[in-house]
């Protein structure tokens, strides 16, 4: 599998702080897995910040050790993926309970570990993951929020809800209880499959057309995360936003084949795709 991305986080036109945080694999192209990740942070003065950043490392980490030493893409890395947000959401838990500062912090999740030609994604909270596929531009994630609950009801329609004074209140979050319920998706992905991550600040003031026409008008993942970008602070830039935009440029045709001398280099180093990866972007 051979995958392009680009991922930028934007403080936008309101707020004074960016309390989004994204990471993606240190390299571009190595064999075995690809983690992808995108937190939105919220709480306090100094907690919306810290509960993304912390979110993304304990993620990677535990990621990493888990994927380290096994030899090819792992069979069924769901559990792990959901064993290392149930960590994330323990550790922020836990320093929300120690540093009076950090009190009442949490972050929205999403992720995802592509992998053997399937992505696995998972999320908490109202960060989202769409997937773009001849055309079409399918939400792949359920929000995490009260409108969306009262979406599924019937009480809401889903245009109400994007501009509902209630939009920012979130049912799950990293840090808000002591156990967290991750949601968890595998995708066989396509030749050409672009992935988007992105957190409200971009799906709460760009329609789901624009962000669908916008992939579409792009070539590259860095022109698609770009515009994406621009397109939300054009929009009044309400909030933090955030995108990763993976595409799927080669599927592997299966597993054992000889490969190039690069090949053979770049599996001998995995699992350094998901070693310190974390990078914290700002504008
Ligand atoms: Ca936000």
């Amino acid at each position: 599998m051979r995958l392009s991305f680009a991922g930028q986080s934007d403080v936008g036109r309101v707020r004074g702080e960016n309390q989004d945080a994204i990471a993606l694999p240190a390299e571009q192209g190595a064999a075995g897995a690809w983690l992808f990740l995108l937190a939105d942070g919220m709480g306090g003065a100094a907690g919306g910040a810290r509960a993304s950043a912390m979110a993304l490392k304990a993620i990677s980490e535990s990621m990493a050790k888990a994927l380290a030493g096994q030899d090819g893409p792992p069979a069924d890395p769901a559990p792990l993926l959901r064993r290392s947000a149930e960590r994330a959401n323990r550790e922020i838990r836990d320093a929300a309970g120690r540093e009076q500062d950090l009190a009442g912090m949490g972050t929205t999740l999403v992720a995802a570990l592509l992998y053997a030609g399937r992505a696995l994604i998972a999320n908490v909270g109202d960060s989202r993951a769409y997937l773009l596929r001849a055309g079409e531009l399918l939400q792949l994630t359920e929000d995490h929020s009260l409108v969306q609950q009262e979406v599924a009801r019937g009480h809401l329609t889903p245009e109400q809800a994007r501009n509902h004074s209630m939009k920012n209140v979130l049912t799950r979050a990293l840090g808000a209880a002591d156990t967290v319920e991750v949601d968890l998706f595998t995708r066989e992905l396509a030749l050409g499959d672009v992935l988007l991550l992105c957190s409200d600040g971009l799906h709460g003031p760009v329609p789901q057309p624009s962000i669908r026409e916008l992939l579409m008008a792009s070539r590259r993942p860095d022109e698609a995360a770009s515009r994406l970008v621009d397109a939300a602070n054009s929009l009044g830039g309400p909030d933090n936003v955030s995108v990763v935009v993976v595409r799927v440029e080669e599927l592997a045709a299966g597993g054992g084949e000889p490969g190039t001398d690069t090949q053979r280099r770049q599996a001998r180093q995995r699992p350094g795709g998901l070693r310190g990866l974390i990078r914290r972007l700002r504008d």
